[in-house]
């Protein structure tokens, strides 16, 4: 099988959390694929007083946001309206603050993940989640989303993570959400879902709270 020729990726800045007295950046990823554009996570558009002791600084998910993109990796303009279809990597509140955005278009999301989600306290902010229009698609386990583009759950973080590995003709990159929270989780793997993802090879991993992707070190 023929990988397809060109699958961009553009992370997309959308706020900024204050964790441990740093700000930690929350990205969203947008892939362009031949045959669809798909957001990865969609980060958060609003506050909330759950999360109010984060102090999120939002830098909205909106069209003109996207065109102004805080860290432009390609020249081709990424519109909202343009997104086909949405990946979460999981539902905890930084993720999935967006959904809304996309009511009516497929969120794609592992099943136990939407469970945990919808039924255990304090995982999530759950209106977001489950907000006015927004329709998932539970995915039980490895899926092959596009040509090229598969879902692989990736446990850790939380039971129901799942990253996306994208087929480059060489080695596969990966949109990996919180599989890793910061570099060192790669360079030394400890969850299943961290040793799923180094044992794939794979050239680079995105992360949503790394401004650059993850490199696996050579010697
Ligand atoms: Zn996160």
């Amino acid at each position: 099988m023929n990988a397809p020729a060109s699958i961009t990726i553009t992370p997309v800045r959308v706020a900024d959390l204050l964790t441990e007295g740093e700000r930690m950046p929350v990205y969203v990823h947008v892939i362009d694929h031949p045959d669809a554009r798909v957001l990865v996570d969609t980060g958060m558009t609003e506050p909330h007083p759950a999360v109010a002791d984060l102090d999120p600084r939002l830098i909205p998910l909106s069209k003109q946001d996207f065109d102004l993109r805080l860290v432009p990796l390609t020249e081709q303009p990424v519109d909202l309206a343009g997104v086909d279809l949405v990946v979460n990597t999981h539902l905890h509140f930084d993720h999935c603050g967006g959904n809304h955005l996309f009511a009516g278009r497929p969120i794609h999301v592992q099943r136990r993940e939407l469970d945990d989600a919808r039924s255990e306290d304090d995982y999530t902010i759950r209106e977001w989640v489950d907000a006015p229009g927004v329709r998932y698609v539970p995915v039980d386990g490895e899926l092959e989303l596009l040509p090229g583009l598969r879902l692989v759950p990736a446990p850790g973080h939380n039971r129901g993570m799942q990253v996306v590995v994208v087929e480059t003709g060489g080695r596969p990159v990966v949109v990996g959400g919180d599989v890793a929270v910061w570099f060192g989780e790669l360079d030394e793997p400890h969850s299943e879902g961290q040793l799923r993802v180094r044992a794939l090879d794979p050239e680079l991993v995105w992360l949503a709270h790394e401004h650059e992707p993850w490199r696996p070190r050579t010697l």
